[in-house]
């Protein structure tokens, strides 16, 4: 029997499995996916400091930057350009790698191509059934930390219940045509609620993406067509990748002798999408939990409700005013969008925010609570709110 399983071999997964095997505990980590590598659908954009903070011995950046090109719904150009590397763009698929890598360094055993299938949590263990192949097999742990990313249906058994708000990212590889900057592409004809972005990285390779709940397939071929036409991309035969991502925690994100961590319990960026900084803060606070709570061989939910209390300090109330700001874009429509790039551009907002300090890349609300306080910019979504 395992001390700790983690279901997910995601950066956040390994993130957990290395911390726990360090501690001296044994761990496995169950992955649905062969080894080496897979394709993964992400663009792999985070901030200088959630590199310098957990991957700086990694040599995973593919591209750095400072600037970025953001257009209205009618086309209308704002430039954000920082005095300093503000994004670095890394290599995803070799992430998960080098984190998978340096989890088996510590001694974790990892199953792949091992899919979860059933969780039975008993009084003194947990039972997870997964299958490999056509077989269906069984392991057992003190504990399980799930890590499986969007939507894995193995909640049901946990009763933490299925996400709601969620929405899908689509994403293709391209070539580009000398595009420098990180382009962001706003409007309901692009992709509602959200954005598409065109990431160039070297070689000419571009990845052109976009998140929309509803048919991300159709907002993705109309944003290819655009990009094709504006001369920025040619097509490369690559085909698209979709993937889930949940956009609000569970009720719960513990239990029994589980966690949940990562994007399986919404630690994700409202406005973006984005969840690899989110997820390793909190898988950082779950290693501490859970190796205490295995230390004092104290597994009960009421014992684990320390890791949901110690992350929601941290990140919730982030997490509900992003979702709050979120609500109020979705609302407005493209006219209204095109006012408020605008007014930004016109009032100088955007560079007085770039250079004070409140812009910070993985924290959005301190952004959002600046932008509001031009009246002008209040005004427009105080519209947005009421329709
Ligand atoms: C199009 C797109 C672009 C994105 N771009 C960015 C970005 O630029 N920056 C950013 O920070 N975030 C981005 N994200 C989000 C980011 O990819 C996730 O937040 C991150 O991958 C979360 O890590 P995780 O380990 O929690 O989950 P995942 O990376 O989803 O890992 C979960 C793992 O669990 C495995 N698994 C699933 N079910 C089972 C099962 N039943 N049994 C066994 N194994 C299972 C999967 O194979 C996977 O390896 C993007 C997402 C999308 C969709």
């Amino acid at each position: 029997m395992y001390d700790a399983l983690v279901i997910g071999g995601g950066p956040v997964g390994s993130y957990i499995a290395r911390g726990l095997s360090s501690k001296g505990h044994t761990v496995g980590v169950l992955e649905k996916s062969p080894e080496g590598k897979k394709k993964i659908c992400c663009t792999g954009i985070i901030s200088k400091h959630c590199y310098q903070s957990y991957l700086a011995d990694k040599d995973l950046i593919l591209k750095k930057g400072r600037s970025a090109k953001v257009y209205s719904p009618s086309g209308t150009l704002l430039g954000l350009n920082h005095k300093e590397d503000q994004a670095y763009i890394i290599d995803r698929i070799s992430l998960d790698s080098a984190m998978a890598a340096d989890a088996g360094d510590a001694g974790v055993e990892y199953l792949h191509n091992c899919t979860a299938r059933n969780l039975e949590i008993t009084k003194d263990h947990v039972r997870l059934d997964y299958q490999k192949g056509s077989q269906l097999r069984t392991s057992e742990a003190k504990t399980v930390i799930i890590a499986c990313g969007f939507n894995s249906g193995l909640f049901k058994k946990t009763g933490i219940s299925k996400p709601k708000n969620y929405t899908i990212g689509a994403q293709i590889e391209v070539h580009h045509r000398d595009v420098e900057e990180i382009e962001i592409y706003t409007g309901k004809h692009i992709a509602p609620g959200f954005f598409g972005w065109l990431v160039p990285l070297d070689n000419k390779k571009a990845l052109v993406g976009l998140m929309s709940k509803y048919t991300p397939n159709k907002y993705l071929k109309g944003f290819l067509y655009l990009l094709k036409e504006k001369g920025k991309i040619d097509v490369n035969g690559d085909t698209p990748a979709y993937r889930g991502i949940t956009l609000q925690p569970p009720k719960r994100t513990y239990g029994e002798r589980f966690i949940v961590v990562g994007d399986a319990a919404g630690q994700v960026k409202p406005l973006t999408g984005g969840g690899i900084y989110f997820g390793l803060v909190c898988a950082d606070i779950a290693v501490n939990n859970i190796d205490n709570a295995l230390k004092e061989g104290d597994l009960r939910s009421v014992k684990l409700a320390a890791y949901e209390k110690e992350w929601k300090i941290k990140l919730n109330k982030e997490l509900r005013i992003c979702r709050l700001a979120h609500g109020i874009y979705s609302r407005l429509n493209n006219r209204q969008l095109d006012r408020i790039f605008d007014i930004s551009k016109d009032s100088g907002i955007v560079d007085e925010i770039i250079t004070s300090n409140e812009l910070e890349f993985d924290f959005h609300s301190r952004i959002i609570r600046k932008a509001i306080a031009f009246p002008t910019i209040a005004k427009l979504l105080s519209r947005g709110i009421a329709q």
